[in-house]
């Protein structure tokens, strides 16, 4: 490290150039050499200055490329690193041979490697719920823009436990969020694997049925609600668990927030009807 800090004032910010620089100097030497020589001597040989001339720019070219090419996988390299340290993920990384250079492009794969993983995990967690393991919010609406592509039947269901703040108080906070978890399995567990599950907040859960008639969408979460108002295994007691639910039409993504507004409209509409069942958005 020692030459490398010395030699740092030499184009600061270009490393390549120093290295060539150095390479231009370290070639010139026979003929600084041999000049100096002559003119010691006070004895000139023309002939000799010419040969050596030409051989010093001849080896000065080959020096020069030789070293541009063998620098080119390290400028490579540290193109990918940047690369990853700004979250993308480079394509083909080059392997090399078992040496330094091969040691680096190794470090780079491994580097790549690992942070795709982690930006794997970190996008997982941003888009699931950590108390239930399905999707949050952020991960409903980046599975709703994929799924809900051009125009279709679609609907959105939104879907509110009844009297839980009472079942919190009954039962205390952890028994309810045990209960969370079972609603959300017993909902995921009820779907196909094409509708999109979420917990949309709080106890309230959303529900996308993509291809979907309302009628379809309707008979689902009414056999839904039917099974979780039946289901005993979801609290540790006799205590009745019961849900209700808004669901509005859509027709493609950019509809999916005024849907929402209607699903949600619905349902309180539900809880205004005495809770434990399902409407429909009115209009729809
Ligand atoms: P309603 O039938 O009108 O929906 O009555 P509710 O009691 O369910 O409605 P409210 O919105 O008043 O209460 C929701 C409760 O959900 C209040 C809040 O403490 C509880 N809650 C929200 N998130 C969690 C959670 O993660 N775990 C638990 N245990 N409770 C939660
Ligand atoms: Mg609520
Ligand atoms: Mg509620």
């Amino acid at each position: 490290m020692r030459f490398y800090n010395a030699t740092t004032f030499l184009f600061r910010r270009h490393y390549e150039w120093r290295i060539l620089f150095i390479c231009f100097f370290a070639v010139h030497i026979p003929l600084l050499t041999t000049i100096a020589f002559q003119a010691l001597l006070g004895s000139w040989s023309l002939g000799t200055l010419l040969v050596l001339l030409g051989a010093t720019l001849a080896g000065t070219i080959f020096g020069v490329l030789a070293i541009h090419g063998l620098l080119s996988p390290i400028r490579k390299a540290t193109g990918m690193l940047r690369a990853i340290q700004s979250g993308e993920r480079p394509e083909a990384i080059p392997t090399g041979a078992d040496d330094l250079v091969g040691r680096l492009l190794d470090g780079v794969l491994t580097a790549a490697e690992e942070s795709s993983a982690r930006i794997a995990r970190l996008e997982a967690l941003s888009e699931h719920d950590p108390l239930t393991g399905i999707r949050n919010r952020r991960g409903f609406m980046a599975a709703a823009e994929r799924v809900l592509q051009g125009e279709t039947n679609a609907a959105f269901a939104l879907i509110d436990l009844d009297r839980f703040k009472l079942i919190n108080d009954r039962f205390g906070h952890a028994a309810g969020d045990t209960l969370l978890q079972n609603v959300a399995k017993a909902l995921e567990s009820n779907l196909r694997r094409s509708d999109v599950c979420c917990r949309w907040g709080g106890e309230e859960f959303a529900i996308l049925f993509p291809d979907t008639l309302l009628d379809e969408a309707r008979l689902v979460m009414e056999r839904l609600r039917a099974s979780i108002a039946l289901n005993s295994g979801l609290l540790d007691s006799s205590w009745p668990i019961t849900l209700s639910c808004g669901i509005a039409p859509l027709r493609n993504h950019e509809e999916l927030s005024e849907a929402a507004r209607r699903a949600d409209a619905a349902l309180y509409e539900a809880k205004e009807g005495g809770r434990n069942r399902v409407r429909i958005a009115s209009g729809a």
